[in-house]
């Protein structure tokens, strides 16, 4: 639908196969982060011999990147679905923006046990509790309506799609018991914004946060949106310049938001991929909704036809899963099978516990495999995989291999 940076990148087989010493690669791990869109490649190019400082420079090129800086935090608001009282903040990543929410929160926090270390420690910081999810969607909200009755909680936060599973509350849902019970939402969408599209102001939810690397611009640059009171009056994420109104040596008045949160020189560069990146994807969402879905039932599919295949399911009825697929093969170690799909078949997936150590707990899962889609997957590649796993477990890998280095190498 659009085209990538890097999208033909060829890879070595470690192990040969059928005499060939390399392949195109089936890179199955955009979960982990996705590779640029040309547009955003282009973007970065065009911005690269303008760049100089936001804000506070009054030469032309600080006025170009002004604007080109400021655009970015207005595609971002759009791509979210900002409200207009609504704060944009430029962050460094999902963990930043959820990190520097913490700072915010003026109250009890509530959340799942399913969700990415990101989603998780921040809050337990700050002595949140945890709910289990458990059943099925119904009963978990069920379980979220009655833990909300039970104490007063300033904000639920909640995995717009699970990192491991791609599976999801129904956000709307989230928002509604939650803020019958008076408390706020944070959508963590890292997971969702490149696979479906996500607003505000639809799902009434209260705050997002994105990470660039997972939308298809390059690292360093991510968001936090949402209602402006909190952000306004809280903690500033970082001490320092251009957060600032005043200072004298003794104390500081501090900007509103999003000032107040972006202390030191921004990543200019990466909040222009990251706006760019936005655009393109927005103007896209019906086909990469569409595309992303067609890949996942034929994954899916193929995997359960495979004897000593189990694919991790949350819940058995959450409607609409994004295209991030964690399976295991009981009795086979997850990291040596993964080191096997690289090196005889040049397919790149993720293994281990996919930093959601209590999901894979509570399901009594040491470690598992993942295998996430994203705008450059084909039939191909989710064959290769499908077809590399059914090989394993029949013949098992060509080459032996060891660990070097904590990871299995032929
Ligand atoms: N939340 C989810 C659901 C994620 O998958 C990730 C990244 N794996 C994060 C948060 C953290 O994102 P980042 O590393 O970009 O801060």
């Amino acid at each position: 639908v659009l085209p990538l940076v890097g999208a033909d990148t060829t890879v070595p087989l470690t192990v040969p196969r059928e005499g060939a010493t390399s392949i195109a690669y089936a890179n199955l791990d955009y979960a982990a982060s996705a590779p640029a869109l040309s547009a955003v490649a282009d973007a970065v190019d065009r911005a690269l011999p303008l760049y100089a400082s936001v804000h506070r420079g009054a030469g032309y090129l600080s006025q170009v990147s002004t604007a080109l800086y400021e655009q970015s935090r207005i595609a971002v608001g759009r791509f979210t679905g900002a409200r207009d009282e609504d704060v944009v903040v430029i962050t460094r990543n999902t963990t930043d923006s959820l990190n520097l929410l913490g700072g915010c929160v003026p109250g009890r926090v509530l959340v799942l046990d399913i969700e990415h270390h990101a989603n998780l420690l921040p809050w337990q910081r700050h002595g949140a509790d945890v709910l289990a999810a458990r059943g099925t969607v119904a009963e978990t909200l069920d379980a979220l309506s009655e833990a909300l009755a039970g104490a007063e909680y300033a904000l639920v936060a909640v995995t717009g799609a699970s990192n491991v599973t791609g599976e999801a509350l129904p956000i709307a849902e989230v928002v509604q018991v939650s803020h019958g019970a008076g408390a706020r939402v944070v959508v963590d969408a890292a997971q969702l914004a490149p696979h479906r599209p996500f607003s505000l102001a639809a799902t009434g939810a209260d705050y997002v946060a994105i990470s660039g690397h997972k939308l298809y611009a390059p690292y360093g640059a991510g968001a936090l949106v949402g209602r402006r009171d909190w952000l306004d009056a809280g903690t500033p994420y970082l001490a320092g310049g251009g957060a600032v109104t005043n200072v004298t040596a003794e104390e500081t008045t501090w900007e509103p938001a999003p000032q107040r949160h972006e202390a030191g020189s921004p990543n200019v560069i990466g909040a222009i991929a990251l706006g760019v990146a936005c655009t393109q994807l927005e103007a896209v969402t019906a086909e990469l909704a569409a595309h992303d879905t067609a890949l996942r039932d034929r994954l899916v599919t193929g995997l359960e036809a495979i004897d000593g295949v189990a694919v991790l399911r949350l819940w058995p009825d959450s409607a609409d899963p994004t295209a991030v697929v964690s399976f295991s093969l009981p009795g086979h170690d997850a990291g040596l099978v993964a080191a096997y799909l690289s090196a005889e078949h040049g397919v790149g997936v993720r293994d281990g516990r996919f930093c959601a150590h209590p999901l894979l707990a509570a399901r009594e899962l040491d470690a598992g495999l993942r295998a996430s889609i994203g705008l450059g997957s084909t039939a191909e590649h989710v064959d290769r995989l499908v077809a590399g796993v059914a090989q394993y477990l029949s013949t098992g890998p060509q080459a032996s291999y060891s660990v070097v280095n904590g990871r299995w190498q032929p």
